[in-house]
């Protein structure tokens, strides 16, 4: 579509919205900005953008007249507010800012999602890429949105994808497809796993004979996608030898793509700790792979990068106690690896934004692996409840994360870790998870402790 002139209207005003008014307004579209708060509660960078022509309409108010010809929607807008389902009724496509960033970039995408791990593979896979003296695009979670990057060349864009996103595609088409795990997540906004599953499937929409999908065979529901894709498919697995793919033996990762499996790395190797980092390692080694880069040069890589900030981040030792930031983990799940990750006692922060997640195998875990649980924010009650019917004592209640803090800390003896790995999302009690993951860092530091 040619946007010169185009009535086009973006609905929410986050990061990603207003890369797209920006993007949109350097193709000469007339532009409409759509959001629940009040035109100046909005930030600073979208009243420039009003200074530069483009409109704003409250995202409750339904005008009479549809003068758009296209609509941008934001990742966290849910599909079914009155807005949306207008416009859909009216004809007009709804876009997501990926199906927006696709259609205007020349380089191909090899993108990644999953419910955990999705940000560490993609930096990881743009470190080994990067690292083979390839132009990369590294997009999602971290750095800018994609639609910021749209005019300069690249090899590559790797990029994470997450539901919301996908939920929004039509004609989007990866080039590779890594797809890590699948476990509840989002349930609030998708229903029920059915439902997750099904808009995670869309990764795979378009993927020709020519394109690659890297699967998790050690997890039963994403090997089953392999239906889902008439693309080459590449497996990983921790448990057992795979072909084509990369798989672990005895400490050591293979890859093996049906001859002979040369040896590319050992697990101590690898920079990034625990067994959820060496899946991600296997899935971004299989897609190097994939792409022609050398398995030498990836295992380079692979033993130099550091890891992503506020994902199992070691922050210090004091008097003995390591202090690890995993405040993104926001789901059980991701908890659960993190346990895994660590043979020292532990000391674990849990708890926050209501997901209406199951606390229950998370529950059965910590009363193996935690020395004293601290639980704070909304979902409190939640894992208290959790806590009796496993029959785990070890807790303390904090009314503010900074009591947290300090409840752990007194609890907490030598040689264990202080772990901040709250399996939950942060917004009760935050702006983002990386306001959290940062005040953590702050008090951990400073000397409130
Ligand atoms: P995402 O972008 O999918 O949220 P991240 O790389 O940001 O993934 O990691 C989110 C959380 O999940 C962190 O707590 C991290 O330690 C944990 N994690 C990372 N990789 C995995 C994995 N493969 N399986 C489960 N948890 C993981």
């Amino acid at each position: 579509m040619d946007l010169r002139d185009k009535e086009v209207i973006v609905i929410g005003a986050g990061i990603s919205g207003l890369a797209a008014c920006r993007f949109l307004l350097s193709r000469g579209a007339i532009v409409t900005l759509a959001d629940n708060k009040k035109r100046q509660e909005l930030p600073k960078e979208a009243q420039t953008l009003f200074l530069r022509g483009v409109k704003f309409i409250a995202q409750r108010y339904v005008p009479c007249t549809l003068p758009w010809h296209l609509c941008i929607k934001s990742p966290g807008v849910s599909p079914d507010i009155m807005l949306i389902q207008i416009l859909r009724l009216a004809g007009i496509p709804i876009w997501g800012e990926l199906e927006l960033a696709y259609l205007y970039t020349k380089a191909p995408f090899i993108a990644i999602t999953g419910t955990n791990g999705k940000t560490t593979t993609t930096a990881l896979l743009g470190y080994i890429l990067q690292h083979a003296g390839l132009k990369v695009l590294i997009a999602g979670n971290i750095g800018d949105p994609l639609i910021a990057h749209t005019e300069e060349d690249y090899d590559y864009i790797v990029a994470e994808i997450s539901s919301f996103q996908l939920e929004d595609t039509e004609c989007f088409h990866a080039l590779g497809a890594l797809f890590l795990n699948l476990s509840p997540d989002h349930l609030d906004r998708h229903g029920n796993m059915d439902n997750y599953r099904t808009v995670k499937a869309r990764i795979f929409r378009n993927q020709q004979e020519n394109d690659f999908a890297v699967l998790n065979y050690d997890d039963a529901s994403v090997a089953s996608f392999a239906k889902d894709t008439v693309a080459y498919k590449l497996y990983f697995s921790l448990e057992q030898k795979v072909a084509p793919g990369v798989y672990m033996h005895e400490g050591q990762i293979y890859i093996c793509d049906n001859k002979q499996p040369i040896p590319v790395i050992s697990q101590d190797h690898i920079c990034i700790k625990g067994r959820h980092n060496w899946q991600n390692a296997m899935a971004a080694l299989a897609a190097a792979w994939a792409l022609g880069i050398d398995s030498t040069l990836a295992a380079q890589a692979l033993s130099t990068f550091p890891g992503v900030e506020h994902r199992l981040e070691f922050v210090c030792e004091k008097d003995g106690v390591t202090y690890i930031n995993d405040s993104k983990a926001t789901n059980p799940d991701s908890t659960e690896k993190a346990l895994l990750a660590y043979e020292q006692p532990l000391v674990l922060i849990a708890g926050g934004y209501d997901k209406k997640a199951d606390f229950l195998s998370l529950m059965k875990l910590i009363k193996e692996h935690v020395r004293h649980l601290v639980v704070l924010g909304q979902t409190a009650p939640a894992l208290l409840s959790a806590a009796q019917i496993v029959g785990y004592t070890c807790i303390s209640y904090a009314e503010s994360f900074e009591k947290a803090v300090l409840l752990a800390n007194k609890h907490a003896c030598c040689g264990d870790i202080i772990l901040l790995s709250p399996a939950c999302a942060s917004w009760d009690m935050f702006e983002n998870f990386e306001a959290r993951g940062r005040r953590f860092k702050e008090l951990v530091k400073g000397n409130t402790l």
